[in-house]
């Protein structure tokens, strides 16, 4: 007989993106003269820059050839993608990242949730709420998390940070000492950021506790702002406490292609339960030369080319749609009246559902009346009830038109 791991049968099951796909299916079948906008899921939907499409062809036609042909690439990626990332995201700002401090990979998804395996169970967690569900879901698969508590929708052992208007979205630090600690800014799904100076509140108090800080900054490109830090290790120490997450999916429309990297510096340290320091770059690079064997030749050539400078301005002219786009769902909100919060700094809109109703509530009205999909906030965490998420990745046109339709919605 084998045995399952039982930390899975304390998942809870998530239906926020199924009942969605569900209840739209239902209302399109009875009502097929409707035209309904989504602007629910968080994906691209422009396409690819030219210059990561032709770096990919030639990487193809070099896979041809007997000379170029690639076969099993270095685990943590090649050195010429992992140097133009030096360069280009920490070098450009002041930071001192080396190479082998990089490793490539094939999603911001599978880091965020691979990385566990390096931390002891007995960890203390902490994360925000609401959520970007893999942080949560991948502590409790690794038994981290304690059991999950029905009533207070939230598991035992994990201190849960809330994120809301009554806070402004900044997270108040733990109330116990906690280990690990997930940040995520510009955040998913609340579109919200924090300056240098809130980030460097959460810098000392890992510093103090001697806890890691995993660092998801898969929206930097959409930031803005000045002041706002696209890598945490703009700030000073962060080297010592923090592992940052970064994606090509947002930042240059990746999202099928499969590109990311994480970076863990030399000198951050954990423990074992004797007191000897051992290096977590040393530990990732273990796991990932036993469970890796590199993201594809093609994709990581064309993630170079994202740092040329024909690729830059391609990436960025979509940045910019869809932050126009953000602009006129904030712009929408404002005149129909409808408080809002995130969208300057990130793809994100997240709205406070009218008085009296519930997220899912909101979206039933939203669909029925407005035809408009959008994504409960209670779907996210405890703390996303009475918000909703409405995302910029939709195309110009549907969301000028998605917002006319709520200018005429009776709230
Ligand atoms: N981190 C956050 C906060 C996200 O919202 C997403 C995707 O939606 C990811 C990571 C996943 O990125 P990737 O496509 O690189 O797996």
């Amino acid at each position: 007989m084998s045995y399952i791991n039982e930390n899975f049968m304390e998942l809870q099951d998530s239906y926020l993106f199924s009942t969605i796909a569900k209840k739209v299916a239902k209302y399109t079948q009875e009502h097929p003269d409707k035209k309904v906008i989504k602007l629910g899921i968080g994906d691209v939907t422009r396409p690819l820059a030219t210059a990561c499409i032709e770096a990919m062809h030639k990487a193809v036609d070099e896979m041809s050839t007997q000379n170029n042909f690639k076969g099993y690439g270095p685990e943590q990626g090649y050195e010429f993608l992992r140097k133009a990332i030096a360069k280009n995201d920490y070098e450009s700002r002041g930071i001192t990242i080396e190479e082998d401090e990089i490793f490539v990979s094939d999603g911001a998804k599978c880091d965020t949730g691979n990385i566990v395996d390096i931390f002891a169970k007995e960890n203390k967690v902490a994360i925000t709420d609401p959520v970007y569900p893999v942080y949560l879901d991948t502590n409790v698969m690794s038994g981290r998390s304690g059991k999950y508590n029905k009533q207070t929708e939230t598991y035992e052992n994990i201190e849960y940070l809330p994120v809301m208007a009554e806070n402004d979205f900044k997270p108040e630090l733990p109330k116990q000492k906690v280990d690990m600690i997930y940040l995520c800014f510009p955040n998913n799904p609340t579109g919200t950021v924090l300056t240098k100076e809130e980030l460097k509140k959460w810098i000392d108090y890992a510093k103090q506790n001697n806890s890691i800080i995993l660092y998801d900054s898969a929206y930097e490109a959409f930031i803005t702002e000045p002041n706002i830090p696209h890598s945490i290790y703009e700030i000073e120490g962060a080297k010592d406490v923090a592992i940052e997450f970064r994606s090509y999916s947002k930042t240059a429309g990746f999202t099928g292609i499969r590109c990311a990297y994480v970076v863990i510096p030399k000198q951050l340290k954990g423990y074992t339960k004797q007191g000897e320091e051992v290096s977590y770059n040393k530990l990732w690079n273990r796991r990932t030369c036993t469970k890796f064997n590199g993201a594809s030749y093609i994709v990581q050539k064309a993630a170079e080319a994202i740092y040329t400078k024909e690729g830059q301005k391609q990436i960025k002219e979509n940045i910019q749609y869809y932050m126009e786009n953000a602009k006129i769902i904030r712009e929408g909100l404002e005149k129909a009246g409808i408080k809002y919060y995130g969208g300057v700094n990130a793809p994100y809109v997240w709205l406070k559902v009218p008085q009296g109703m519930t997220s899912w509530e909101f979206f039933d009205k939203l669909l029925e009346e407005a035809n408009i999909v959008g994504t409960p906030g209670s779907g996210f965490g405890p703390h996303g009830e009475g918000y909703f998420r409405l995302t910029a990745f939709g195309t110009k046109e549907s969301t000028q038109e998605a917002m006319e339709r709520i200018k005429k919605l009776k709230i």
